[in-house]
């Protein structure tokens, strides 16, 4: 697949619609305030879904760091249950950012997908290597998967597939619920509340707690989300500030300012730590326990 010009772009179907049905989950918000579909476990066709994206000829981007322990730790399973749950039939190009390099696990791949390697630099910090993030996606967008991919989703590796992620997930922006926070009072939200703070989010203010580890939409949307969240870094980092939680915190800035047009309810990515919820019906990401004492260091 060559470079897409904007006019292709453009005609894409972005929000795969044809494969709603929010009427199968009346017990939970299938839409926002601004009208972006919240997608839960039955609340789309995935087959509908599936061949609309196939029409388009789509390739999908899967970017990943993974750096220091987390390579040996979490890479292998996080690609092997990719391979079997993430945009099964479509073209997908995975792109692993990595340190030290040679820590990539070999993983059978399935016709049509692709896993380039970039070599990342180790930050010292890991809040600083999650940061960086969005610094090099920027610039990664800007890149091979940028001319490569339609749509690109970004995710955390600590974690593994546990179901079906399709295309119904794809859209202009995609924003995931946070599965801690999704049935909290907005006053309680974590959001970054030092007005000094690029990230910062007056009381009032903010639609949803959004969750770092899973967001994507078309290269062109990300590119701005990662300039955007990438300046609110460096603009903090300057005046010594750090958000509280780091680039998650510019994340739920840029998309209270810039409303996504999907979003995936918690069942998109699920920490079993919060134990069974009638509303959760098949998670498709599940959290690896958090070890950050042997990890992190
Ligand atoms: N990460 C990494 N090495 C590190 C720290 C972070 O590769 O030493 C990457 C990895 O993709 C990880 C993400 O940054 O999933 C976010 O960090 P982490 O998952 O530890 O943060 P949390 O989800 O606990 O906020
Ligand atoms: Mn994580």
């Amino acid at each position: 697949m060559g470079v897409c010009p904007s006019a292709t772009m453009s005609q894409l179907r972005d929000n795969f619609t044809g494969a709603l049905r929010p009427w199968a989950r009346p017990e939970v918000l299938t839409c926002t305030p601004w009208g972006a579909p919240i997608i839960w476990d039955g609340s789309f066709d995935p087959d509908v879904a599936k061949q609309e994206a196939r029409q388009q000829n789509l390739t999908i981007g899967l970017t990943i760091f993974a750096v220091g322990r987390y390579p040996e730790k979490y890479l292998e399973r996080f690609l092997e249950t990719a391979e079997q749950h993430f945009m099964a039939g479509q073209s997908v190009m995975y792109y692993v950012c990595t340190e030290p390099p040679g820590a990539v696990p070999r993983v059978a791949l399935g016709p049509g997908r692709r896993l380039p390697v970039e070599r990342v630099a180790r930050e010292r910090r890991w809040q600083d290597v999650s940061m960086a993030r969005m610094r090099t996606l920027h610039a990664a967008l800007g890149g091979l998967p940028g001319r490569e991919a339609h749509f690109v989703f970004c995710m955390d590796v600590d974690q593994h597939f546990s179901g079906t992620f399709g295309p119904e997930a794809l859209a202009e922006s995609v924003a995931q619920l946070h599965s801690w926070h999704y049935h909290w009072p907005s006053w309680l939200l974590p959001f970054e509340r030092d007005a000094h703070s690029a990230a910062a989010m007056a009381w009032g203010q903010g639609d949803f707690y959004y969750h770092a580890a899973v967001f994507g939409g078309s290269v062109a949307a990300l590119r701005g989300l990662t300039a955007h969240c990438a300046g609110g870094l460096a603009w903090d980092r300057a005046r010594g500030l750090e958000a509280r939680w780091h680039d998650e915190s510019h994340l739920n800035k840029f998309f209270w300012l810039h409303k996504p047009a999907k979003v995936l309810s918690p069942e998109f990515c699920w920490s079993p730590d919060i134990g069974p919820r009638a509303e959760i019906r098949r998670p498709r990401l599940l959290w690896a326990p958090k070890g950050y004492r042997l990890l992190r260091n």
